[in-house]
């Protein structure tokens, strides 16, 4: 195989602070591939400005003015880390043979780079970035972490522990999840679904270099919801299996109070009553939160609506140099 071109791929979203830094560092890792002739000259990165309100595009802009193997897609209005990031992919599968994706605040490890494509070079299609050491982030953080990926895998969803968006996929993967059409996007769960060859390379993340987390915990929480509910239904069979299980009991609750009217017995019943109709109507009350939560997601999906839309593109000139290279 002639060396392949690779496209990193970094969705920003205010991130003005740590931008200059990440784009010299990813030069870096560029040149240094270049030079060992792992990847094609013609190799770029691609920051997608995911509606930024801060100086993050015209930092792109002047970028891409200085070096043209920096390019930019500037995204008419905040689409999200995972619309911006299938922007990114999308545009950049069309000239490159692989693909990484990497945050933009250097907290992932920019020298794993290097070992994803040597991965590629080996065969793989799919090469997961995990998180080896997590001490960085703050107790929270790992804690509910760890749960949503232990609820994940009981629910049956096929997740990787410890990866997020940091990995590298082949352009024949990239044309394969092009065809998946969700619009509830959960991107480390849908890649695990392709099935090509994959390995994994562990590195330790770290702090933020600047600036603040764009992933609130409101954020963060519907983040994990969503990917739970795109991916599982267990959570809506668990409801039918407890309305049942109340159902059975109820049935015995019934056949109990007859016989204990026919023989006498006193039914002194209000609190349990009172008790019971609360209950059931609480968890009836979530039965229908849950259903609507699909079908929700059902009208989302029906829509079709797309994902973001591109206001700006700075890729030409790399597009055109890789393809006549
Ligand atoms: N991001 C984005 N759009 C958003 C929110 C975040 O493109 O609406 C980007 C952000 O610039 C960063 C990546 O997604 O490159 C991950 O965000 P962040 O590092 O804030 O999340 P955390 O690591 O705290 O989970
Ligand atoms: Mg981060």
């Amino acid at each position: 195989m002639a060396t392949p071109n690779l496209t990193i791929v970094v969705p920003c979203y205010n991130e003005e602070e740590v931008l200059p830094e990440t784009v010299f560092r990813l030069s870096a890792v560029l040149d240094a591939l270049i030079a060992d002739n792992l990847i094609a000259g013609t190799s770029t990165m691609l920051l997608v400005d995911d509606g930024s309100k801060d100086a993050t595009w015209a930092l792109i802009e002047s970028f891409h003015a200085a070096n043209s193997f920096v390019t930019g897609l500037k995204l008419a209005k905040n689409a999200g880390h995972q619309s911006a990031l299938l922007a990114g992919l999308m545009k950049a599968k069309a000239y490159s043979d692989c693909v990484v994706s990497i945050d933009a605040d250097l907290q992932d490890d920019t020298d794993a780079i290097r070992e994803f494509v040597v991965k590629f070079h080996e065969g793989f299609d799919i090469v997961y970035g995990v998180r080896q050491d997590r001490s960085a982030d703050t107790f929270f953080k790992r804690a509910t972490a760890q749960g949503f990926y232990k609820l994940m895998t009981a629910l049956g969803v096929k997740i990787h522990y410890n990866h997020a968006d940091f990995r590298l996929m082949s352009k024949r993967t990239l044309d394969n999840l092009e065809k998946f059409q969700e619009v509830n996007l959960f991107l480390r769960g849908m890649v695990p679904l392709l099935g090509f060859p994959s390995t994994q390379v562990y590195y330790d993340r770290k702090e933020r270099f600047a600036g603040e987390s764009k992933y609130p915990l409101r954020k963060m929480l519907a983040f994990a919801f969503d990917g739970i509910t795109s991916f599982s239904v267990t959570p809506i069979r668990f409801v039918t299996l407890m309305g049942f299980l109340l159902f059975i009991l109820s049935v015995f609750a019934g056949i109990y109070a007859v016989v204990g009217k026919m023989v006498g017995a006193n039914v002194t019943g209000w609190t349990s009553l009172i008790v019971s109709v609360w209950f059931i109507g609480g968890v009836q009350l979530l039965a229908l939160g849950l259903i609507g939560e699909y079908i929700g997601k059902i009208y989302k999906e029906v829509k079709q609506r797309p994902l973001f839309v591109i206001e700006k593109d700075l890729t030409e000139q790399a597009s055109n140099a890789a393809q006549t290279s």
